[in-house]
């Protein structure tokens, strides 16, 4: 990795990160930092006198076959085990990452603390009491959480996928972004050559070595109806979640009731007695009573894919949202005007009106929700939430914003930075 001091001289570099600092500091939110910063992970014990053996568990290893190693009863094996698992629930240990301590007061004393690391982000320690009773106490660690910056160009012929791998955005944080504006945009349709796109991700360090990628902070795309950016934040009441700049709910969801207030006559289902052909089949949707002629508005803005007519489901309308969800609609009576395939709705918009055409008892909507090529149930499926910030919260978002713009506009000119989570 490159120094800092590679590329600037240090004097400025003193200069630059000072300015920031006092920005950042301001907020009390973050403070850039160079990435030659490492921090140290202590684990020795506070007593001099102890001594201290670490093993680390390798392949194989069981924690019974360890503490016989280290001259325990079996009558104490057990009781340790049955500790580990009631109070820290330990059952097994995993090769090449988890490290045990095994400390005795002195030289030839017996063990009396075993420290268990199961994870970089847990510290697990079993004591001997002098009754020869073992206890449990475990402590959570914090990350040491640098957030990175990563930007990118689509090119001609590239996908989303493809341009985000160029830039250096690793798989899983790559993901997370595409979900994110999933429903702003259509993958398939809305990226263009020339589009810039960026991301703030944290990068999780213990003892100065990166364990994992975290959380994504920021995300920036250059969508065709305009510039797309979204911030992780974190409300008075810590509810996280992704605002815009304006500090609203950044996330547009489809409704899982497209008509207001009407009743749910037949529920989704993978095996029901169909009501006019007796049989039984799935229910793929959700029926909801409501008379003849009633408006039926789309669940979320998107596009229509499909509109037509057959014997199952009568007049129907399908509407693509995103790249993942597909909302369908089906026994209209009629089609709204102006609404053909190609046509882009927006969320609220009339589609087309309740009817009982095709295989139907009454004047209903049948109402479909599917998520990648699946249908699944529209009153239980995970949606993205909508929600917007209350002023208090939006003054704190907007000066976190502030904060964590100038935090990108410095590590856009200095991609070896990162920004130091507090
Ligand atoms: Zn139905």
């Amino acid at each position: 990795m490159k120094k800092v001091k590679d590329i600037l001289n240090s004097a400025t570099v003193a200069r630059v990160v000072a300015t920031v600092a006092v920005i950042l500091a301001v907020a009390a939110v973050v403070l850039v930092m160079a990435r030659s910063n490492t921090h140290q992970f202590d684990i020795s014990t506070d007593d001099s006198d102890a001594h201290t053996a670490v093993v680390v568990v390798a392949a194989g290893d069981t924690l019974s076959q360890l503490l016989i190693d280290q001259g325990f009863s079996n009558a104490d094996v057990l009781k340790i085990a049955q500790v580990l698992k009631s109070d820290a629930d330990i059952t097994s240990l995993r090769a090449d990452s988890d490290k045990i301590e095994f400390v005795r007061p002195s030289a030839d004393a017996a063990v009396n603390k075993i420290v268990i690391i199961p994870s970089p982000w847990r510290r697990v320690e079993i004591t001997c009491n002098d009754a020869g009773e073992w206890l449990c106490s475990s402590q959570d660690i914090e990350p040491d959480r640098r957030a990175v910056y990563k930007s990118g160009e689509i090119r001609d012929g590239d996908s989303f996928y493809l341009a985000g791998g160029r830039a250096g955005i690793p798989d899983g944080i790559l993901a997370e972004v595409y979900d994110l504006l999933a429903f702003e945009m259509d993958f398939e349709r809305d990226v263009r050559a020339g589009q810039h796109f960026s991301v703030l991700y944290e990068e999780n360090y213990a003892d100065g070595k990166k364990v994992e990628n975290g959380r994504v902070l920021a995300v920036q795309f250059e969508a065709l109806r305009g510039n797309v950016k979204m911030y992780r934040f974190r409300t008075a009441d810590d509810k996280v979640g992704y605002y815009d700049e304006n500090g609203n709910g950044a996330i547009k969801s489809l409704k899982r009731t497209p008509i207001n207030n009407a009743r749910v006559t037949s529920s989704f289902s993978n095996r029901r007695k169909h009501p006019v052909l007796g049989y039984t089949r799935a229910h793929k949707g959700v029926d909801f009573r409501a008379s003849t002629g009633t408006p039926i508005p789309a669940a979320g803005a998107g596009r229509v894919v499909a509109r037509g007519y057959n014997n199952g489901h009568g007049n129907y309308i399908k509407l693509r949202h995103n790249a993942s969800y597909e909302t369908l609609y089906a026994h209209m009576s009629k089609f709204a005007k102006g609404v053909v395939v190609g046509t882009t709705v927006k969320q609220g918009q009339t589609i087309g009106y309740v009817g009982s055409t095709g295989l139907s008892t009454g004047p209903h909507l049948h109402y479909e929700i599917i998520k990648d090529g699946k249908h699944v149930n529209p009153m239980t499926v995970k949606l993205p939430a909508i929600s917007n910030l209350g002023a208090q919260d939006k003054e704190r978002f907007l000066e976190y914003r502030r904060v964590l713009d100038a935090g990108i506009d410095l590590l856009s000119t200095h991609p070896n930075w990162f920004i130091q989570v507090q």
